[in-house]
């Protein structure tokens, strides 16, 4: 069954088994399972060309399926036309027209919709003070900074009275400065509306920062869904840890495996013990993937022992911790962040807690991280 109404009151959007594919190449989305319950915040996460926007675009209409369905409660939506699934989108390049004033612009959904004049002008109005524009109404897209300019693009969104709104990569042309501004400004439209969001983003700390959920894609499937805490201290795969800021990856050998997920590895003519993540053992004698976050190597051997030498060659002022680069005496270079005093040259301990140590099966390749090979 399919509806023609805008998606009002639904409790959950689903993308079944959905594929998308672009001519006669692998596909861009792969079988992909995803849910988007009313209220959550979800970030589509993963590396430039894994698939984020044509999940966007899929969800929205904006791309034909190759195969699956999409569903809103009950109701399969996919044949809908975008315009009638109620989704207000929100995209990187603004997408504003440029001879239309701003309050016009902000109008343009619910012209398009029919919505009467005063309605569509009081609408527009509200959406504007929403993103503390209400002052530039009269003006051109183009007399408006970039980040004002994305706040209208927000407002337009916004003005239909979405429940769901599709954001696409939408800070990533902004200075540094004003994204974090704006992310913060979402998270409040986000908090007071009580919107459902989907936001494509190449950036973890965007999604750690905004998302409810974070989802994970890698090659157009599903690599890891999770909250933002689950994510960030347990990552599913090597190609998730790279993600997430485990900075330090390096593929090593199986010493000794066992009990429980503890295991013992070698690389770079050092022995470490971490903590296996591959569900069910890791045999001695294979490749695997270690990583370790930058913030997890501490100055000082761990008190369990699992320590390597390392000469600090690149020290990096940043504020309240130092970001410091070291190479091990087996030549890994290591990178770890502290508030204790280092000067380049000197030569440091470098512990670390054996379950923040992560460890997965396969190494490089089968891990889609590059990392440096052992000796
Ligand atoms: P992401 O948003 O994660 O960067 P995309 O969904 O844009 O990824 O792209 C996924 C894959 O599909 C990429 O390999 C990309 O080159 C390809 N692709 C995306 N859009 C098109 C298109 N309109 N025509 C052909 N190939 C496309």
């Amino acid at each position: 069954m399919t509806v023609n109404k805008p998606v009002v009151g639904f409790e959950t959007l689903s993308m079944r088994g959905v594929t998308r594919t672009y001519g006669k190449g692998a596909p861009a989305l792969a079988d992909l399972d995803l849910e988007l319950a009313r209220g959550e915040f979800v970030a589509l996460l993963g590396p430039s060309g894994c698939g984020k926007s044509t999940a966007l675009a899929c969800l929205a209409g904006l791309q034909p399926l190759t195969s699956g369905s999409i569903w809103r409660d009950g109701l399969r939506i996919d044949t809908v036309a975008t315009e009638k699934r109620g989704f207000g989108m929100v995209f990187q390049n603004y997408a504003l027209f440029p001879h239309m004033s701003v309050q016009k612009n902000v109008e343009f959904g619910l012209s398009m919709r029919r919505v009467p004049k005063a309605q569509r002008q009081a609408r527009a109005t509200t959406a504007l003070k929403l993103v503390q524009l209400q002052d530039h109404a009269a003006k051109l897209p183009s007399q408006l900074s970039g980040g004002q300019q994305q706040r209208v693009a927000i407002a337009r969104a916004l003005a239909i009275e979405p429940e769901v709104v599709l954001m696409d990569e939408p800070l990533s042309n902004l200075d540094a400065a004003l994204r974090i501004e704006m992310r913060t400004e979402i998270k409040r439209l986000y908090q007071e509306r009580g919107l459902t969001v989907l936001y494509v983003t190449h950036d973890q700390e965007e999604a750690l920062s905004l998302a409810t959920r974070l989802v994970v894609l890698r090659k157009g499937r599903l690599e890891q869904t999770g909250s933002p805490e689950e994510i960030y201290t347990n990552p599913a795969s090597a190609y998730v840890a790279a993600f997430m800021g485990y900075r330090n990856l390096f593929t090593a050998r199986v010493e000794d495996s066992g009990p429980g997920t503890d295991v013992r590895v070698r690389a770079h003519g050092a022995v470490i013990r971490g903590s296996h993540r591959a569900g069910g053992a890791v045999p001695v004698g294979t490749d695997v993937t270690v990583a370790i976050r930058p913030e997890d190597l501490t100055i000082g051997a761990d008190p369990t022992g699992n320590s390597v030498r390392a000469l600090a060659e690149v020290v990096e002022y940043q504020g309240r911790e130092l970001s410091v680069r070291a190479r091990t005496d087996g030549g890994a270079v290591l990178h770890l962040k502290t508030d204790q005093p280092v000067v380049a040259g000197s030569v440091l301990t470098l512990g670390a807690s054996p379950d923040r140590v992560l460890v997965y099966r396969g190494g490089a390749e089968e891990a889609d991280v590059a990392v440096e090979p052992h000796d």
